[in-house]
């Protein structure tokens, strides 16, 4: 890339952050570490021309697990684990919501359902039998009952005749959300560079090399806050996982509000403008959806169709507007990998289908992994 001497010197000079990856947590490491080191120069890289990984492509689900899927993680987390998780789940929505205020991201807490299918009854009834276990375990977190039992009154098709209702569920716009983001990350000085994708980087002279697909340069610290991408920079415990969802167009008297976890969670959708949004079906086809390309396969879009008229709207005609897909950071352990690679590189990695609810958090905990101390 020719470079002049001044965009070398305003732009690519002194640079004491680099963030790569302007998701949830790339922005919300800019605004601690913005916090933290006032004078700081901080510079955000982003591959695409939007952030493009999964937090300007996701559900808009202000959720922190369902009930089936507490107790599934109860079977490879420990107790505290699973306690832990659902904390920082917690405290990362209210993080959110303080950050840019409930009106801006549109937060709406109109609950959340877990519909069980009429093949998942063994689920259902296990789900029932554990219901107040699970209460009495969440009660310091929440001070009241989480879940409930709430009769099929949104008419859906084949599931079992009630569903399991979560009071604290919520739902966010995301495209707003990220708009408020990327503006406050900017209107603190923050600069963002996008359509630059870095390529490798070194550490040397207490400092690190950079380079991007355009042009190379050095920082004093190198933060990584791109996900289900973190395996291209050598971040090898993340694997990618694509998500596909679907929306339909504007449905005449919508009566269905809320958001709903449908199968074991492996689909989900909700109510937006009128509209319903679906996603899910990675489980039909684990192996080809490991990917990091935004496309959409036959066989899943084919599935989110058939049960939006079988289950979900089987007596209201509709029509689909369109169809996207995203990319997560999944792994062998839900929890979040926030930690030092080296001396002057920290990554924030690893956030699974929980984004909204946790990527506020890790971005400030990847920023506080920063000492105070730091020389700017
Ligand atoms: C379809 C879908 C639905 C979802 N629904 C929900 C939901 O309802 N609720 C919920 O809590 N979570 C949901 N999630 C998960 C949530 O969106 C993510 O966990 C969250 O957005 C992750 O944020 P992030 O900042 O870590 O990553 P990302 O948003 O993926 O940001 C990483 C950024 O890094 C950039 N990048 C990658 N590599 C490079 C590079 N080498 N150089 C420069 N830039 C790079 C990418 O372009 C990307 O913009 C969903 C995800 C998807 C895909």
């Amino acid at each position: 890339m020719n470079l002049s001497y001044w965009e070398i010197k305003t732009w690519l000079t002194n640079v004491d952050f680099t963030v790569v990856g302007s998701g949830i947590v790339g922005l919300n490491c800019a605004l601690q570490l913005k916090e933290k080191f006032p004078k700081a120069k901080i510079l955000i890289l982003e591959k695409g021309t939007l952030p493009q990984g999964a937090s300007t492509k996701n559900a808009g689900f202000a959720c922190f697990g369902s009930l089936s899927e507490i107790l599934d993680d109860l079977n490879t987390h420990t107790q505290q684990e699973v306690i832990s998780l659902i904390k920082k789940r917690v405290e990362g929505l209210q993080l959110l919501r303080n950050t840019l205020g409930d009106k801006t991201i549109n937060y709406q807490q109109l609950g959340g359902y877990e519909l069980f299918t009429k093949k998942d009854s063994s689920l259902f009834q296990e789900c029932l039998a554990k219901k107040e276990t699970i209460n009495k375990l969440l009660k310091p977190i929440f001070g009241e009952a989480v879940f409930s039992l709430k009769d099929n009154s949104f008419r859906f098709n084949n599931i079992q005749e009630q569903y399991i209702f979560n009071q604290y569920e919520g739902q966010i716009d995301t495209g707003k959300m990220m708009d408020a983001l990327l503006q406050k990350v900017l209107s603190k000085g923050v600069k963002i560079l996008n359509n630059v994708s870095v390529n490798t980087f070194s550490e040397a002279n207490n400092s690190v090399k950079i380079e991007t697909n355009l042009f190379d340069f050095t920082t004093s610290k190198l933060l990584i806050a791109t996900n289900g991408f973190a395996s291209q920079l050598h971040i090898a415990e993340v694997k990618p996982a694509r998500a596909q969802v679907l929306i339909t167009k504007p449905i005449k008297n919508l009566h269905i509000k809320g958001t709903f976890h449908l199968d074991k969670g492996y689909y989900y959708f909700r109510n937006i403008d009128d509209r319903i949004l679906f996603g899910g079906g990675r489980n039909l086809d684990f192996k080809t959806e490991e990917t990091t390309v935004l496309a959409q396969t036959a066989i899943i879009q084919n599935q989110l169709e058939t049960l939006l008229k079988t289950t979900i709207l089987p007596n209201t005609s509709f029509e689909i507007e369109h169809r996207w897909s995203g990319i997560m950071g999944v792994g062998s352990q839900k929890k979040a990998i926030v930690k030092p690679l080296s001396n002057n590189v920290f990554c924030g990695v690893r956030l699974g289908g929980m984004g909204v609810a946790i990527g506020s958090l890790v971005g400030k905990e990847l920023a506080n992994l920063i000492p105070v101390q730091t020389e700017i």
